[in-house]
């Protein structure tokens, strides 16, 4: 690997992008940024364009592009605009390592030419991985690239699994991946309460700061639900090798059980910046301005089983997990459309798990062939989620 590394960030002005660009600040001598990408948010991309100087600023929206063209006007950074710029900077000769950290379905494409370009990823995106986790796998493997998961939990599960990757988890002597969560805002709440759970309330996560999507999904355990997809395509574990375990502290990122009892854990402060840095140096590791753990301060660590009643985002991923095939795809674009109509105050919080059981139940499950074909399926469920929304409504 050359000694200076170049960095394309996808998402960079989100919570994980710009996590990302404080590590990478603080080792100015490893990684220098060469492209920052963003949806809409003109005038903080142009602030990261002055400040980090990239080679390519790339905004998916063709206006919010042409503005920030003018803002940037005779720096040395080049502006482009759209999906395919999106996957250029992600799969350009000179780039080394590519932050996958768009939210949502719209990260995949990008995420698939980076495998195909053979990079070293640092996956954030999930959804790319829930939708498309066989093909996605795939495409690491054809295009020779190195995955580094970044989600929390699956780069703790990363760190204290066997170093060679598992073709199952018994040949590495794996028993079990204890996949922990922090039960989100309501994890006391009763039934009642959750009926009437606002989005404010549901956007005041007790451990982590993140985007507006994950910030829901974990509220209603849907990220978890997300993850145990995700760790199943990482770690080539099925179904009932996936314990998740409800560990309010955060303190533990996950857990790895051996057969012989063994049971290794990560632990540290919630603070992204510890997978971020991880990602970034490995095998090395980076300072990353994270704190020390208190243990003292920590004082206990407590478990509990995950409640689905309450809570039956989780038991929809374990399902659509276990039929396969396009059901974790239908399922992630439903739950985008829920999370975007719940934030607008459209529908009611526990309507997001009907909603999505509503639509994986009204189409039918197919093998998953090609990326086109999910992008198909993608904007058929969420046109069967809208059409759902407005019959409630009526
Ligand atoms: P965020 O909402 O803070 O940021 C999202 C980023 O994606 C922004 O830069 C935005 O401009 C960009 N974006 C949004 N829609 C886009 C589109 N259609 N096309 C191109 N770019 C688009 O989100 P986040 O919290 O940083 O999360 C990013 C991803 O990382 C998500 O998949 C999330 O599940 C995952 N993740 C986040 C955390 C966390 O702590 N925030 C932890 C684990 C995993
Ligand atoms: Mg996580």
């Amino acid at each position: 690997m050359p000694m200076l590394q170049n960095v394309t960030i996808l998402g960079a002005t989100g919570t994980i992008g710009l996590n990302t660009l404080d590590v990478i600040a603080r080792h100015s001598d490893r990684y220098r940024v060469f492209a920052l990408t963003a949806n809409s948010r003109v005038d903080e991309l142009a602030q990261l364009c002055r400040q980090y100087r990239p080679r390519y600023a790339v905004m998916l929206d063709e206006h919010a592009a042409e503005k920030l063209q003018q803002k940037l006007q005779g720096s040395e950074t080049q502006v482009l605009s759209g999906l395919e710029a999106l996957e250029e900077v992600a799969a350009h000769a000179e780039v080394d390592v590519v932050m996958a950290a768009i939210v949502g379905a719209a990260g995949l494409k990008p995420a698939i030419a980076a495998a195909y370009a053979g990079k070293r990823i640092l996956l954030a995106n999930k959804e790319t991985l829930v939708m498309a986790g066989s093909l996605f796998m795939q495409a690491v493997a054809e295009g020779g690239a190195t995955l580094l998961p970044i989600d929390s939990e699956h780069n703790a599960i990363f760190q204290v699994m066997p170093p060679a990757r598992l073709a199952a988890l018994e040949d590495g002597g794996v028993k079990r991946i204890l996949l922990t969560a922090s039960g989100g805002p309501f994890r006391k709440a009763s039934a009642a309460e959750l009926m009437a759970v606002t989005p404010a309330q549901a956007l005041n996560h007790p451990n982590w700061v993140m985007g507006p999507k994950i910030t829901i999904d974990s509220a209603t355990l849907m990220n978890k639900g997300l993850e145990v997809i995700e760790a199943h395509w990482l770690f080539n574990a099925p179904a009932e090798k996936i314990e998740v375990v409800v560990h309010p502290q955060s303190v533990i990122h996950s857990m790895v059980e051996y057969i012989d009892g063994s049971v290794l854990a990560q632990m540290g402060n919630p603070d992204m910046r510890t997978p971020i840095a991880y990602g970034l140096g490995y095998p090395d590791r980076l300072e990353a301005g994270v704190s020390t753990l208190d243990l003292f301060k920590v004082g206990r660590l407590d478990f509990e089983t995950p409640d689905t009643v309450r809570f039956p985002c989780l038991r929809l991923a374990f399902d659509a997990l276990r039929q396969g095939g396009t059901a974790p795809a239908i399922l992630n674009a439903a739950n985008e459309v829920a999370v975007d109509a719940f934030l607008k105050g459209n529908i009611g919080f526990q309507d997001i798990p009907r909603l999505i059981e509503s639509v994986l139940t009204s189409m039918s499950i197919a093998p998953v062939t090609s990326i086109a074909q999910l992008i198909e399926v993608d904007t058929l469920a969420r046109a069967h989620a809208m059409e759902w929304r407005q019959l409630e409504a009526c």
